[in-house]
């Protein structure tokens, strides 16, 4: 049994029901069972500008599925709710990413790279993070969460 943290953003169609339709989704497989949900937050489009504004969450979950079995399903969730992908960082209906796997440290490119590469980088992912995870460690850095986003604020301003 593994603890989980997945991101997951929606910018088109009712973002909000498809953050909400990803979790039933996650929760009504028998080998995940969810935790916690954070707030969604509003943020602005990353990478690909020209695009509407995203509602990003973060999430909690027990599961007892490998970290392929789990990007597996994740896959199937976003190809369930039509995800649209066309551009790189563009447009899409759901997107889930897997954040953290209990310490695990993957990297397996460009499969699956665990935690996301990316995930110390972005206001987005952290932000809703740290409200269910604050204290939660960051294998590569051995930082907390809290801390990485408390960096991440320091270093914009
Ligand atoms: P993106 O469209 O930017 O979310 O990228 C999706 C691709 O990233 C998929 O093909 C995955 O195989 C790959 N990937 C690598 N690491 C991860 C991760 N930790 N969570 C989700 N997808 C990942």
């Amino acid at each position: 049994m593994a603890f989980v943290y997945l991101g997951i953003g929606s910018n088109l169609g009712d973002r909000k029901a498809n953050l909400q339709e990803a979790v039933k989704m996650l929760n009504a497989y028998e080998s995940i069972s969810v935790a916690e949900v954070s707030s969604f937050y509003e943020t602005e489009p990353v990478g690909y500008e020209k695009q509407g504004m995203f509602l990003n969450g973060a999430l909690s979950c027990k599961a007892t599925l490998d970290p392929y079995e789990f990007l597996k399903f994740t896959q199937e969730i976003e190809n369930n709710l039509k995800r649209v992908k066309t551009i790189r960082w563009g447009p899409r209906t759901i997107d889930v990413d897997i954040l953290l796997y209990g310490n695990l440290e993957l990297t397996d490119i460009p499969r699956l790279i665990i935690p996301h590469p990316r995930m110390t980088e972005r206001e987005f992912v952290l932000l809703p993070l740290a409200e269910i995870a604050p204290e939660v460690i960051h294998p590569p850095t051995g930082k907390s969460i809290k801390q990485l986003l408390k960096e991440l604020k320091t270093k914009e301003t």
